[in-house]
Parts: structure tokens; C-alpha cells; sequence
């Protein structure tokens, strides 16, 4: 019953068991006035009645004896005790309850007038009485009138004596009756007590173990089922409030569970920046730094593709050092390249920001050291939307990126300005060093040729000395740009030192490389011989020599192109002079 509450159960079961008492005190008393107020003095009456009834009779009797002992004996002694004798006293006390009886009073009436007519016309006739009438007559006379008497009186006796014993058994059935009636009531409210009893139990009992139950589920860790509490109000409410409290805790259960994996998740995944971080952080390979931080990338939100861009700071663009994924076959990697701020990957270099596309899929993350951006790490095409936790993540990792890829960076520029000229931005001689090395190894292993030109500048320190070292360093500067220019991919021009330079020229032998150099100091002679020209008549001298025909080491070649330089020289200078040759006029 749960619209009722304890209180009111409390309270219907109170009332029930002060009804019940209430009516066995109600019957028990009904039970007393009835025996103590009605049908007792009525017994008690009558037998007062009687015992009156039967002191009458015996006073008769004794008067009539003695009467009748006076007649026969005529000793007066009879005749005062006879006169003693008090008739009156039993018969009024008598009267008193027998008048109220309408039933009775007639009898009553009857004996007093048995009695009467035998005390006045027997009794108080007797001193008068006659001597002709014998004594037997007269005592015959006496004893019929007392008969009359005795007959009305025992009427009286035996009517007081049925009054009395239906009185009694009245009594006695009232209090049968009234027993009988406490006992069905007693039984009644016994009934309904153990009835209460058992509803409370369903009621209260029930449903206060079950709730028991379901605390002691509850406490012990298990997802609480259904409480259903069909008990009062109150334990309705406490079952629903449970059931509510195990849903709130499974609820949060369910959530701590989410937590603990999502923080697994976010621990495995700042574990896969961390590695790579580690990882990179001795390496000073550009390459090997890109394809680490992609690697970690598709570890962290395993994406489609993941591209890495390095910023090219000459060009303003970025080039594309590392693409991974399904379709890693568009990018050509060291050769794709793409303008800053030209999509998605270009906005995040030149605005230093993430910029998000495919609906949240893709990102462009910018990789960013001090103020500067040093490269773009691009994330695409994942299921779920990249922005909060991955995205967060994606930025971590290409900070540390960034950091690697800028170490990387730093150590490609000192190696390259180790090797490079600082003036002319050719390789140095220690690049020609390196390269001829390898060459000369290679040339003579295959049996290819390799040609070797020796160039000098003719007068300048005469040159310097008329416009200027700053100007002598800017046509040097031209110089070797014009030269690297008119060669072919395959060759390479070197500052061999002061204002000399060496060309390697490869898969070449000794004649081509003589006619190379030839061109090359024609050209420079029409772009920089002109005397009224913007260099003030500036030439070159060459000197020729290849493998295998002056040796085959780098010293040997060298020597010999320097040697051949020497007779350029010797011969007038602006001329080209291979060795073992006399130089061409
Ligand atoms: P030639 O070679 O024809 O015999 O005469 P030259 O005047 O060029 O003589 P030499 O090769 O001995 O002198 C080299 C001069 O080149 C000396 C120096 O003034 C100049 N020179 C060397 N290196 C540089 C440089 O880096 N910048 C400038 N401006 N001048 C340089
Ligand atoms: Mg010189
Ligand atoms: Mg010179």
C-alpha cells in the first residue's frame, strides 16, 4: 500500500485495538450492571421473600400451637406465648417486595386473607367461645382455617420459590451468556491482533529486509536490480531513493570507468610523444626527425595521412619532407612544395595557428619554435573530430617536433656553411677536397673520365686596387654565379681560394673539358672583358687537366691543372692552357 504511511498504519492499528478494548470493556460492564443491577436483587429479593414467608409460617404455627395447647391444656402460659408471638414483622417485610409484583400480590392478598380469617374468626374467638361447642369442634374448626392458611401460604411460598429459581437461572445464564461474549470478543480482538500482525509484517517486516537488501547490495559493490518497495509511504520513498542512488552511483561508476580509460588512453598516447621526443632528441637527421614525429602522429589519432612540411625560409614556401598514409603517393616528397598561406598547411605556416578542415577531420598544425615557424605537421581524414584531446595532443607533439626539426635544421645549415663559401655561396675547398676524393675513386674504379679546370682571375689584385675590395668582392660574386650557371647539372664549380676557382667536371675528357673551358672564358670575356663594360675589362685564365691522362688522384690532377694554369698565365693570361699542352694565344 504505498499511498499509506507508518504513522497511519500506526495509527488504523492503535484505533483498531482501542475499538476492541473499548467493547470488551463496554460488554463487561453491560455484564456487571446486568448481574449486580438487575436479575442479583431480584435473586436477592425473593430470597428475602421466602425466608420472610417462611418466618410467617412459623410464627402461624407456633401461635396456632400454642393456641391450640392453651384450648387443650387451658394454661394461660400457652395462650401469653401465643400472643407473643410476632406474625407481623416477616409478613410486612414480605409485603414490601411481594406488593411491587402484580403477579405475586394477589397471592399475597390470598394468604392474608387465610391468615386473617383464622387469627379474627378462629384466634380472636377463642376467649369467646362457647361451651357447647366442644373443644374437638372448635379445634377442627381452627385446624381447617389454618389449613386455608398454610394452603395460601405455601401458594405464596412455592410461587416466591419458582420467582427466586428463575431469578438464579437468569443469573446464571447471564453470566454464561456474558462469558460466552468476553470470550468471542477476547478471540475477536486476538484475531484481528494476529491479522494486524501479519499485515504489519507484509507491510513493514517485508519491505524494511528488502530495503536491508539492497543497502547491503549496494555496499557491496554489485549494480543494484529493481527495488520494489510495496510497503508504506515512507519505505516507498526510501526504495525509490535507493534504486535512484544506485542508478547516480552506477551512473558514476560507468563515468570513473570512462575516465580511467580515456586517462589510460591519454597516458598511452603522452607515452607515444614522449618516445618520440626521446627518440629524436639525439638525432640531427631532418629525415629521420620527420618521419618519427608522423609516426607518432598516426599513433595518436591513427589518421588517414600525415604529412610534415619544413619551412624553406629563402622561398617563403614549405617543402614536403614526410608523407604517410593511403594516398602518400600525391606528395613527392623534396619536391612538393606550396607558398605560405596557400592552403591549409601554408595558413598555418604564415599565421602561426591551427586551421582545421573536413569538418573538424583534418588539421594543419603549425610547428613553431620561439616566434618561429619552422614547419607544419598536416593531419587528415580520421573518423572522429580532431579539436580538444587529439588536437591538444597534435600540438605537443609538434612542439617537440618542432624542436628536433630545428636542431636538425641548425646542424644541416653549419654542415653546409662548413662546406660552402660565405662570399660566392660555392662549395669550398673542402667540398672539393671530399668530392674529388670520391670522384677520382670512382673514375678510375669504372674507368670514366674526369676533367678538372683550374680558373683564375687575370689581374686583380690590380682590379682591387682601382674600384675597391667591396667591388672586387661583388664581381666575384657575379663571376661565379655566370660560371655555375653556364655549366651542365653534372659539374661543379669550387672557390678553390682568394680569386680562383676549380671545376669538376664530370664524365668528361681531357678535350671537352678544354672546349668547356674555352666557352667559359669566351663568355667571361664578353660579359666582363669589355674595358668600358661594368667591371672595367675583366678576363680568366684556365688551365685543363682530366683523368686518366695526368694520373689518377686528386693531387695529380690538381698539380697538373695547376700547372697548366701557370702557363695560361705565362702566355699572356685570358687564355686556356691544358696541361702537358703549350697554352693556346
Ligand atoms: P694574376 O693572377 O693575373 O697574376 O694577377 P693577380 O693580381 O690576380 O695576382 P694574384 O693572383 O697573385 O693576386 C690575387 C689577388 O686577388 C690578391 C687580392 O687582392 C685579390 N683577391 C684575392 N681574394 C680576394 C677576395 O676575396 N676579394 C677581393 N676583392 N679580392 C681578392
Ligand atoms: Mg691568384
Ligand atoms: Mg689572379
Amino acid at each position: 500500500m504505498p499511498g499509506t504511511s507508518i504513522s497511519q498504519l500506526l495509527d488504523r492499528t492503535t484505533r483498531h485495538l482501542l475499538t476492541g478494548l473499548l467493547a470488551l470493556l463496554t460488554l463487561s460492564l453491560a455484564g456487571v450492571w446486568l448481574l449486580a443491577g438487575v436479575l442479583h436483587p431480584q435473586v436477592r429479593d425473593t430470597t428475602g421473600a421466602i425466608k420472610a414467608a417462611r418466618l410467617a409460617r412459623e410464627a402461624m404455627l407456633e401461635r396456632e400451637t400454642s393456641l391450640r395447647a392453651w384450648l387443650l391444656t387451658d394454661d394461660p402460659t400457652f395462650r401469653q406465648r401465643a400472643d407473643q408471638v410476632d406474625v407481623a414483622t416477616p409478613t410486612r417485610s414480605m409485603g414490601v417486595y411481594v406488593s411491587r409484583d402484580p403477579k405475586l400480590a394477589p397471592l399475597f392478598v390470598d394468604m392474608l386473607v387465610a391468615q386473617q380469617r383464622w387469627s379474627e374468626e378462629w384466634a380472636a374467638a377463642l376467649p369467646q367461645r362457647s361451651q357447647d361447642v366442644a373443644l374437638a369442634t372448635v379445634v377442627a374448626e381452627g385446624s381447617e382455617l389454618f389449613s386455608g392458611y398454610e394452603a395460601a401460604a405455601d401458594a405464596l411460598t412455592d410461587a416466591l420459590v419458582a420467582r427466586r429459581d428463575r431469578a438464579l437461572a437468569l443469573e446464571w445464564r447471564a453470566l454464561v451468556v456474558g462469558g460466552a461474549i468476553n470470550v468471542v470478543v477476547v478471540t475477536l480482538l486476538i484475531a484481528g491482533v494476529a491479522r494486524r500482525r501479519r499485515q504489519l509484517r507484509t507491510t513493514v517486516v517485508v519491505p524494511v529486509e528488502r530495503i536491508l537488501e539492497a543497502i547491503d547490495e549496494l555496499r557491496s559493490g554489485r549494480p543494484l536490480g529493481a527495488v520494489t518497495v510495496d510497503g508504506p509511504g515512507e519505505l516507498h520513498a526510501i526504495g525509490e531513493g535507493l534504486q535512484a542512488l544506485s542508478t547516480a552511483i552506477e551512473a558514476w561508476r560507468s563515468d570513473a570507468r570512462d575516465r580511467s580509460a580515456e586517462l589510460a588512453g591519454q597516458a598511452a598516447r603522452l607515452r607515444v610523444i614522449l618516445d618520440m621526443a626521446q627518440e629524436v632528441a639525439g638525432s640531427l637527421s631532418l629525415r629521420y626527425v620527420a618521419r618519427s614525429a608522423c609516426a607518432a602522429a598516426a599513433g595518436l589519432v591513427e589518421p588517414e595521412r600525415v604529412r610534415l612540411w619544413v619551412r624553406d625560409e629563402d622561398r617563403e614556401q614549405l617543402v614536403l619532407v614526410q608523407s604517410d598514409g593511403r594516398d602518400d603517393g600525391d606528395g613527392a616528397v623534396g619536391i612538393d612544395t606550396v607558398p605560405l598561406g596557400e592552403g591549409a598547411a601554408g595558413q598555418a605556416a604564415r599565421d602561426a595557428r591551427v586551421v582545421l578542415g573536413s569538418c573538424g577531420r583534418a588539421a594543419a598544425v603549425p610547428m613553431v619554435v620561439g616566434a618561429r615557424v619552422v614547419g607544419v605537421l598536416e593531419v587528415a581524414g580520421t573518423g572522429a573530430p580532431l579539436e580538444n584531446g587529439p588536437l591538444d595532443l597534435l600540438r605537443v607533439l609538434a612542439s617537440h617536433a618542432a624542436a628536433a626539426i630545428e636542431a636538425a635544421r641548425l646542424h644541416q645549415q653549419a654542415e653546409e656553411l662548413a662546406v660552402t663559401d660565405a662570399l660566392t655561396r660555392l662549395p669550398n675547398r673542402r667540398m672539393l677536397d671530399a668530392d674529388l676524393a670520391t670522384e677520382c675513386a670512382r673514375a678510375a674504379r669504372y674507368g670514366r673520365p674526369l676533367a678538372l679546370v683550374m680558373v683564375d682571375v687575370d689581374r686583380f689584385k690590380q682590379f682591387n686596387d682601382t674600384f675597391g675590395h667591396q667591388r672586387g668582392d661583388e664581381v666575384l660574386q657575379a663571376l661565379a654565379g655566370e660560371l655555375t650557371a653556364a655549366l651542365r647539372a653534372s659539374d661543379t664549380a669550387y672557390r678553390y681560394g682568394g680569386e680562383e676557382l676549380t671545376m669538376l667536371l664530370r664524365e668528361t675528357d681531357l678535350g671537352a673539358a678544354a672546349g668547356v673551358a674555352e666557352r667559359l672564358r669566351a663568355m667571361v670575356e664578353t660579359r666582363f672583358g669589355a674595358a668600358s663594360g661594368p667591371v672595367g675589362g675583366l678576363t680568366i685564365s684556365l688551365g685543363v687537366a682530366a683523368l686518366p691522362t695526368h694520373g689518377d688522384t686528386p693531387g695529380e690532377l690538381i698539380a697538373a691543372a695547376d700547372r697548366a694554369l701557370y702557363e695560361a698565365k705565362a702566355a699572356g693570361r685570358n687564355r686556356v692552357a691544358v696541361a702537358g699542352e703549350t697554352a693556346a694565344v
